[in-house]
């Protein structure tokens, strides 16, 4: 490993560049971008794709293709803040970007300008490319956790995923919206999260680390025994082995800055919780357990609108079928029914009478990979990212096939 000792960078060392570093290899191949500070109090993901590009550097390992980092709210990892006013991870949503698109989106802050400039270099990446593009986002929590990749429920990003073997958090899309990673993976591309454990811990670099090289290495753009593939496999399936397994978020406690908000003391993420079991005070009121089931992400900062979600493990049958099902596009099937349409000529979204909504319960929604849903006074219109996934830009690849 690059970082020997495990220590966290010294706490002077102060993000400048917008771009981390950048290698590019003889011969083509994939490119991997990799973001870091999206969260400016998170520094850790920086740090950790310096140390991997200086390893590549000093060992002069072969790479294919392209390895781009990108420092994500540089106005807040200057100042180790998670942001100025607005979280930088919640500013890509629908509206934003066809404000942004049509030339209308006046930024009122220094998360806004981030937002702005971050936008304009992701279309450029894009525009520019010729091997298969990959996007990963790279943060840390506040309490602490292991390791786990928080993905968007598209087939593409679920085969990639698959191949770490740490927790992979489906239907985060559905609780949060505008985070960068769902922008992107509705353009298409294999996009999503790695979230490396506690912000101060030095284990979170190291997670990164091994994210970062796996990544590479699963890519085809560095060599399986360069990036020690065995070794760092070895090692989070040791630590992490009994927590491999898809989740499913299935509730989310949301938190109105103004009123004050408190996690009881000692959970950590991947906690499993009995029904009845006091969980947090909001409002001056006790907020408990409705049912047994598991902590992920509680809320022990002061900036933050999720104060905690359940999750469950989802059943190895469901991804299954949901893989047979989108595969076929069977999903047009919903669209036999009375008082639903595409609204569009993509066929990736659906609008629903909410009448005929009722009858379609959420998991088999989920089943047919529609999981963006958003209400209006009659009816629901739901997203599916299948139809959108470049599935050519990936289909030579080795995890592809696999
Ligand atoms: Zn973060």
């Amino acid at each position: 490993m690059p970082n020997q000792n495990n220590q966290l960078p010294p706490s002077e060392e102060i993000i400048t560049d917008r771009f981390i570093d950048q290698l590019e290899g003889d011969l083509p191949g994939p490119h991997l971008v990799f973001f870091g500070g999206i969260h400016g109090n998170e520094p850790s993901g920086v740090f950790a794709f310096k140390n991997v590009i200086q390893k590549i550097r000093d060992k002069k390992i072969p790479l294919k293709g392209k390895i781009t980092g990108i420092a994500g709210n540089l106005w807040a990892l200057q100042r180790k803040e998670r942001f100025q006013k607005k979280d930088l991870n919640r500013l890509w949503t629908r509206e934003n970007i066809e404000a942004l698109n049509q030339g209308h989106f006046v930024p009122s802050n220094e998360d806004e300008e981030q937002f702005v400039e971050l936008h304009d270099l992701i279309l450029k990446i894009i525009a520019n490319e010729t091997g298969p593009l990959y996007f990963f986002d790279l943060h840390t929590t506040s309490s602490q956790s292991i390791p786990f990749i928080p993905v968007n429920d598209s087939l593409i990003n679920r085969n990639f995923a698959n191949q770490f073997p740490i927790p992979l958090i489906l239907g985060i899309e559905e609780y949060i919206d505008g985070p960068v990673l769902s922008y992107i993976n509705e353009l298409g591309y294999v996009s999503f999260g790695f979230e490396a454990g506690q912000h101060e811990d030095p284990l979170s670099v190291k997670n990164h680390e091994i994210f970062i090289q796996l990544s590479l290495a699963f890519a085809g753009a560095c060599s399986q025994e360069d990036m020690e593939v065995t070794q760092h496999l070895e090692f989070w399936d040791r630590k992490y082995g009994p927590y491999e397994h898809f989740y499913e978020i299935n509730f989310r406690f949301h938190v109105d800055q103004k009123i004050p908000f408190q996690m009881m003391p000692g959970y950590e993420s991947f906690q499993a919780v009995k029904k009845g079991e006091k969980l947090a005070i909001y409002d001056n009121k006790e907020i408990f357990a409705t049912k047994d089931t598991m902590v992920f992400m509680p809320l022990y900062q002061s900036k933050g609108e999720d104060g905690f979600f359940l999750i469950r493990k989802t059943p190895e049958i469901f991804l299954k079928i949901s893989s047979f099902l989108r595969k076929n596009k069977l999903d047009k099937i919903i669209t036999w029914l009375p008082g639903v349409r595409w609204t569009s000529e993509e066929k990736d979204s659906m609008i629903v009478d909410l009448r005929v909504a009722r009858l379609l319960a959420k998991p088999i929604l989920h089943l047919f990979g529609y999981r963006f849903v958003q209400r209006d006074q009659t009816h629901l219109i739901i997203w599916n990212r299948e139809r959108k996934s470049k599935y050519r830009d990936y289909e030579n690849e080795a995890w592809f096939k696999g």
